[in-house]
């Protein structure tokens, strides 16, 4: 039937199919008028270092606000984006609208920027990006890329001189939800991180599950010998934090300290709360 129906090419797919497809093509074509009409916007999670409860950097995440659909995550317009080809201009968006609101509400704190892998291979990307960081008038040393393993596989030699080059300009390079994809040790050999954030699914079970810990204090382990800081993903609990404290985990990013939050409300330190935090679970193991 659906040969047959040349302008319904939905026809004779199942009804959830059906739905799915019109809801995808709705919103791809929704996407491409996002920029012009405002409707995206960043809100940024902090990451906060174990030892001193600073402020190490905000992570920028993109929302978009939709007229009729409400708020839309990442998980699903992202995806649509890199699809469509307008991942591009929204991924410059996203660096020049960090910046900006970097400097104008979080002191010029560092940030850090998740780039996809159609972004990466663009021609002219690591160009592209320092101008971006120039007419901003932001230093480049306070500007991390977050990227997946995925984006290093398609391409390896051609992702090797990329990121080689952005380390030489300065920026800083994290390897992003570590463990779930391809996880190959060659990698974080050759690739130049300085970062490895290890992936929320591992931090969740830390508690509960015996493979998880395991896991995640390998990666630990790695970081130490690489020199790399490890960061966990999607703390949000003080049990998770204990165990990642005494694993000895550099950095943690979560809910636990904060959600994700516009630049303007977003706790500009929570060292008081870390502090307060540790200090009871060392409080609580030394008199257990
Ligand atoms: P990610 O880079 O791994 O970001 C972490 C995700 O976990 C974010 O979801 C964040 O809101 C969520 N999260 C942080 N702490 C917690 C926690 O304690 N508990 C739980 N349950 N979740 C937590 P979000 O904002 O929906 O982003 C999803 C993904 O979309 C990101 O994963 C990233 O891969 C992608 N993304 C977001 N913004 C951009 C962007 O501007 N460009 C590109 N290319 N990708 C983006
Ligand atoms: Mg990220
Ligand atoms: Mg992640
Ligand atoms: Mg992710």
């Amino acid at each position: 039937h659906a040969k047959r129906s040349g302008r319904n090419t939905f026809a004779g797919f199942e009804p959830g199919m059906d739905t799915e497809l019109k809801l995808r093509r709705e919103l791809e074509a929704d996407l491409a008028k996002v920029l012009e009409r405002g409707e995206l916007s960043l809100c940024f999670q902090p990451r906060v270092s174990m030892k001193t409860g600073a402020i190490i950097c905000y992570e920028a995440l993109a929302r978009w606000n939709h007229p009729e659909r409400g708020l839309i995550g990442p998980g699903i317009f992202i995806p649509i984006a890199e699809q469509s080809g307008k991942i591009d201009a929204i991924g410059n968006w996203v660096i020049r609208e960090a910046c900006r609101l970097s400097l104008d509400k979080l002191s010029g704190a560092p940030i850090s920027v998740n780039i996809s892998g159609h972004q990466l291979r663009s021609r002219g990307f690591v160009d592209n990006v320092l101008q971006i960081l120039e007419e901003a008038k932001f230093p480049p040393e306070r500007f991390e890329v977050e990227l997946t393993e995925s984006i290093l596989v398609e391409d390896r030699d051609r992702a090797l001189a990329i990121l080689k080059a952005m380390k030489r300009r300065g920026m800083k390079l994290a390897l992003d939800d570590f463990g779930t994809g391809y996880s190959s040790l060659s990698y974080l050999r050759a690739f130049p991180f300085d970062t490895i954030k290890i992936d929320r699914s591992f931090i969740m079970n830390l508690a509960q599950d015996d493979s998880s810990l395991a896991i995640a204090d390998a990666v630990m382990n790695l970081g130490r010998a690489l020199h790399l800081s490890i960061v966990a993903e999607g703390v949000e609990t003080v049990e998770q934090l204990t165990i990642l404290s005494s694993r000895g985990c550099d950095e943690v990013q979560g809910y636990l300290f904060s959600k994700p939050m516009p630049a303007d409300i977003v706790p500009r330190e929570i060292e008081g709360a870390l502090a307060e935090i540790l200090h009871k679970i060392i409080g609580s193991t030394r008199t257990a």
